[in-house]
């Protein structure tokens, strides 16, 4: 009964079915200080997702929930998933595998690069095999054919799409909501990539808060359509919002790289630039533009992915 308060909050408990040897840290809500949220009245929290692990952090181990509990449950499939070289999902389903000792397969976007990126490589320390395929056949890992191609070849497989998007992953992300769902808040920010985290808190958090989601991609124009097929009730409200891709996926500017440093020195907390610093960026200047109501509680979602900033040049970050 030696059991410490925080490995029986909700999640862990879920979590530890699948990976016992995993013991989450109960991410805290730490509210940001800073004068231009004063001056606008405005409180703003961020939930530390990325805190709650060491490596597997942020949204993809709640992503991967549900295709984990399968292959706990049929021990003689292995997984099979899709990535780009720095993908945060490829790492998150390495370790995890790793930990549960399924065999997975990696299949990476274009061909085999000269110097591995740092994700590739831990990818390959945890196990992973990897398949390169050219980025002509890496468009049709959605379609049918292709993914009929697959099982065919691997019978004996669990095929999670690229960044777990799916109604199961979906379902996984849902999850989060029971770390703040007990709080009132106005609204609740997050980054979006391929809308299945949007998709699972919007659907858990009711009407309770306005969602805000930031796209990270250049033109990302089929938000609706990505909701409908992750069956997102039509009814369900949400707000997107498309200002803050900085040049788009993974791109970043002299401006982003400094609001992070920024950030960094005033809250010491990191941010990763493809994903969280893009929505911090907006959600400060959301406030500076009183798009918030005065006294509005913001939650922002950390939803981790700090291994991508591996990919930046020595000497780019303060962190
Ligand atoms: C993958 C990722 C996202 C995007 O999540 P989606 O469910 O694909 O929208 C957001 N933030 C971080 C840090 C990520 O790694």
């Amino acid at each position: 009964m030696l059991q410490s308060k925080q490995e029986i909050f909700m999640p862990q408990r879920l979590i530890k079915e699948i990976l016992p040897g995993i013991i989450l840290k109960r991410p805290e809500i730490t509210e940001l200080q800073n004068e231009t949220y004063q001056k606008n009245n405005i409180q703003v929290y961020l939930l530390r997702l990325d805190e709650i692990h060491p490596v597997i952090s942020g949204n993809k181990l709640f992503k991967l929930y549900y295709f984990l509990e399968e292959a706990k449950n049929n021990p003689d499939k292995k997984i099979i998933t899709f990535g780009g070289a720095y993908s945060n999902h490829l790492a998150a389903t390495a370790f995890a595998c790793n930990e549960m000792n399924i065999p997975c397969s990696g299949i990476v976007r274009g061909e085999r690069p000269e110097i591995l990126s740092p994700t590739l490589l831990f990818c390959l320390q945890q196990g992973m095999q990897i398949e390169y395929i050219g980025r002509e056949n890496y468009r049709r890992i959605n379609e049918n054919e292709f993914l009929n191609g697959l099982k065919k070849k691997h019978p004996d497989s669990i095929i999670i799409p690229e960044g777990g998007f799916s109604i199961r992953g979906k379902e996984g992300a849902s999850i989060i909501c029971q770390l703040f769902n007990d709080k009132k808040f106005a609204h609740v920010c997050l980054p979006v990539g391929t809308a299945t985290t949007f998709a699972g808190i919007i659907e858990s958090n009711g009407d309770r808060s306005g969602i805000i989601g930031f796209g990270v991609l250049k033109n990302f124009t089929d938000i609706e359509s990505r909701l409908r097929q992750l069956k997102v009730s039509p009814n369900q409200k949400y707000e997107f919002n498309n200002d803050y891709h900085f040049g788009g996926y993974a791109k970043k500017t002299n401006d982003l790289i400094s609001f992070m440093n920024g950030f960094y020195n005033q809250h010491k907390i990191p941010l990763d630039f493809v994903y969280t610093a893009k929505m911090m960026f907006g959600v400060n200047d959301l406030v500076q533009k009183k798009y918030f109501a005065q006294g509005a509680k913001i939650l922002c979602i950390h939803t981790g992915g700090l291994q991508g900033n591996n990919s930046l040049p020595g000497g780019t970050l303060v962190y």
